[in-house]
């Protein structure tokens, strides 16, 4: 399926604009149709992340004429692994601010527009109104699910990608002419389920293949060239370097462009995704204490088991001194509980305060009443307690 292009040519080309784009235009599938095409496009970038800065980057340099970009985070050290278009001096300052200076050294050609806001309810029909196409880099299930109905409802296409340590996946989504995120995936995963990159861990370079798969999408679609990912998912594998296709079929059901929808408008996404499953969160009430307390009962002597939830590797790159390593995973299935002490407080904590919360819930159903878990995990310990470790 070959679809027409998105946006109007412009009037013309500079003679800069000729020179600069020249390798472009001497492709016959591209020519000065095309780029006069892309100098017209608008795209929007939510998110000047991993999968955003490969995406600005070339979509920059391609000479897209209007660049958004969605993004209210500032860069940090860590971020600096992956999300090539901050660099060391930028740390500390709006990323949105860094991907524009890095823009316009690329291309000064571009008009970059910065939102510097979390993306919400109250604003995102009035940015994406602004744009001809949605380049989706975000990296959590509530912004995914507003990007996507947000599209749908304003009947706009957009690229979407995900990663997670070395695997990666793509796709356009355009209810017009396919289906949309919902009809891939109708339900946000459980809460705890799918760890986030913050969690897992993502190799950096990854960013780089799944955000040249939306690039190239988007300058199809812009353009009108090539067969558009509509309707195909792509799922990238970096350590069998293998790329597959699934076909993604529009959902007569679904929710938000099907036949009979129910999903009419934009919803609660904090409240669809959950930040904490049902149980977590009553397990949570009442029984969490924040890094200071904790300091405080470790201060005053007390009796307690301190057990940290995370992963191994967690463990290895900050821990907190006195505590012991249970993966949630050995509380959840059972087989870590024989090993708890009976006549002792257990509490316990992970990054930041979620998976410490779920593993809280299986532990109260275990007969372990009286433990506690720490709100803000690690985080909020090297944050309030002890700021000369490290973070991640
Ligand atoms: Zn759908």
């Amino acid at each position: 399926m070959s679809l027409p292009p998105l946006v109007e040519p412009a009037a013309e080309l500079t003679v800069d604009e000729v020179r600069r784009y020249s390798r472009h235009l001497i492709i016959p599938d591209v020519a000065m149709d095309g780029q006069k095409r892309l100098k017209n496009a608008k795209v929007l970038c939510v998110g000047a992340g991993g999968l955003g800065s490969p995406a600005l980057m070339y979509l920059a340099a391609a000479g897209v004429g209007t660049l958004g970009i969605v993004e209210f985070d500032t860069v940090d050290e860590s971020n600096l692994q992956r999300q090539i278009i901050h660099g060391q001096s930028d740390i500390g300052r709006p990323k949105a601010e860094s991907a524009a200076n890095s823009i316009r050294e690329i291309n000064p050609l571009v008009n970059v527009v910065i939102h510097n806001v979390a993306l919400d309810n109250d604003n995102v029909f009035e940015i994406f109104g602004q744009y001809d196409l949605i380049v989706d880099g975000t990296d959590n299930f509530a912004t995914r699910y507003l990007v996507n109905d947000a599209a749908v409802l304003l009947g706009k296409p957009y690229v979407w990608g995900s990663i997670y340590r070395f695997d990666g996946q793509a796709s356009v989504f355009w209810a017009e002419h396919g289906p949309c995120y919902r009809c891939l995936y109708p339900e946000p995963p459980p809460p705890g389920m799918v760890p986030s990159c913050a969690e897992g861990g993502v190799l950096g370079v990854l960013c780089a293949s799944i955000g040249s798969i939306q690039v190239t999408e988007a300058i199809k679609l812009l353009t009108g060239i090539g067969e558009p990912l509509v309707g195909r998912l792509m799922v990238y594998d970096a350590l069998e370097m293998s790329y597959r296709q699934v076909k993604v079929r529009k959902d007569p059901n679904c929710a938000l462009c099907g036949e009979n929808p129910t999903v009419t408008g934009l919803i609660d996404y904090d409240d669809f995704c959950g930040a904490v499953s049902a149980e977590a969160a009553e397990a949570a009430d009442g029984s969490t204490i924040t890094a200071l307390e904790l300091k405080e009962l470790r201060d005053a002597g007390k009796d307690f088991l301190l057990v940290d939830v995370r992963e191994p590797a967690e463990y290895e790159i900050v821990s907190i001194p006195g505590s012991v390593l249970i993966p949630k995973g050995e509380i959840l299935n059972g087989s870590a509980l024989a090993s708890l002490p009976q006549d002792r407080q257990i509490i316990l904590h992970c990054k930041s305060g979620v998976r410490s919360a779920e593993a809280l819930a299986a532990l109260k159903a275990a007969g372990f009443k009286d433990s506690v878990h720490v709100q803000g995990g690690v985080l909020a310990w090297i944050n309030t307690v002890d700021p000369s470790l490290p973070t991640y």
